[in-house]
């Protein structure tokens, strides 16, 4: 397939800040934007040439991407992969509506990773009342997790007893859900790959994450994990993007067992929160990957060029008043860098920004990230 070159216009669904991190990313490489987003003051709308304010399913405004657009790629999981599937009639699109779908649904999604030769939580797939009937030992103490739209943590019950699963089933009103068997993390990790060929693959540096409340709060890289550990986690997110003949980028999450082995836990199909340290960190970050990977370009080298740390800011830190959080900590510190998202409302949990603290070692801009977050 021939390279798509700037000026070319590019889409994307979805404007929040991954979309709008992509817009930047795609616009400094001399490409011009297109964002569908229903809201008027999507982060991304700061940037774009055109904003298309409309809903993700909207006939007329995916007939516009698809006309107007020389490819088109997503910030989320949750679009409606038949419009995707539609979209590709007109248009490049990617990744593929098929492995947006797989990503969509945990049931589907747990079954192409096992399909791809890697372990997963021991599960069950619950699609109805009778499923849930059975002996659910092997998954106890455990999960129960919505198969569709649950993130940061949302759509997640965990449960002691067959009777508190079977409880947590009937409250979350019966839809499909996995029973996941709660096991004992040393930590988890994540991996993001870029293909546009089976020829053409990188993966970035493996992340520690640390969550808080079932939200990203930091990632930590290098990952405090052995190196051929880390390596088996690049190689397994590489499995899996070939297993789906994946193209763009796709983010893998794992958990490290107490016995130094890798589970999959889940993936998402486009740049992760875990992977904004590459924003300042690495030869080319991932929003430039899927403007790479879209355009079929090569995908950039991914060396680490610094230690990094970086830390979520969520509406949790700005004042009740809406005053904002005392940034004039971060102008004092040279080695730290804001990113905020434009987000008008801080609201309890919801995404406002990230920084990034490059430092010697991983273990110093550890230090000073924890340090930071007790004076902003
Ligand atoms: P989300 O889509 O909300 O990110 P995840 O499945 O990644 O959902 O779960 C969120 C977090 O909950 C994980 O990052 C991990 O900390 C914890 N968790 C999820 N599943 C398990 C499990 N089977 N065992 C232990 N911890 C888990
Ligand atoms: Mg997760």
């Amino acid at each position: 397939m021939a390279a798509i070159l700037p000026p070319a216009m590019l889409g994307i669904l979805g404007g929040g800040q991954l979309g709008s991190m992509f817009t930047v990313a795609a616009k400094t490489m001399g490409y011009r934007v297109t964002v569908l987003d229903p809201d008027a003051s999507a982060p991304a709308a700061r940037f774009a040439d055109v904003h298309l304010c409309a809903p993700y399913n909207d006939p007329d405004a995916l007939k516009t991407l698809g006309e107007t657009c020389s490819a088109v790629t997503t910030e989320f999981e949750n679009v409606n992969a038949e419009a995707m599937r539609a979209l590709a009639e007109r248009t490049r699109v990617s990744p593929s509506g098929d492995c947006v779908a797989i990503a969509q649904d945990r049931i589907v999604e747990k079954g192409w990773i096992n399909k791809a030769g890697l372990p997963t939580a021991p599960y069950l797939a619950i699609e109805s009342v009778e499923e849930i009937q059975v002996d659910l030992t092997p998954y106890l103490p455990g999960i129960l997790k919505t198969a569709r739209l649950g993130y940061d943590g949302k759509g997640q019950v965990r449960v002691q007893t067959a009777d508190e699963a079977r409880a947590a089933y009937a409250d979350l009103g019966g839809q499909a859900c996995v029973l996941e068997k709660m096991l004992d993390l040393q930590l988890e990790v994540s991996a993001i790959v870029t293909r546009t060929s089976p020829a053409q693959v990188a993966v970035f540096p493996v992340a520690e994450n640390l969550h808080t409340g079932g939200i990203l709060d930091v990632s930590i890289v290098p990952a405090r994990i052995a190196p051929e550990l880390a390596a088996q986690a690049q190689d397994m997110a590489k499995k899996l993007a070939e297993a789906l003949d994946y193209v763009g980028v796709l983010a893998v999450e794992f958990f490290v067992l107490a016995d130094d082995t890798l589970v999959v836990n889940e993936i998402a199909p486009r740049p992760h929160n875990s992977g904004h340290y590459t924003l300042d960190a690495c030869l080319t970050d991932q929003f430039q990957q899927q403007v790479r990977a879209m355009c079929d370009l090569l995908p950039g080298r991914t060396d680490l060029l610094s230690p990094a740390v970086m830390v979520n800011l969520l509406g949790d830190s700005w004042r009740e008043d809406g005053g904002e959080p005392n940034w004039a900590v971060l102008a004092e510190a040279p080695n730290v860098h804001l990113h905020l998202y434009g987000k008008q409302q801080a609201r309890t949990g919801r995404k406002m920004g990230h920084y990034t603290v490059l430092s010697a070692s991983a273990d110093a801009a550890l230090e000073q990230a924890e340090a930071l977050k007790d004076t902003l």
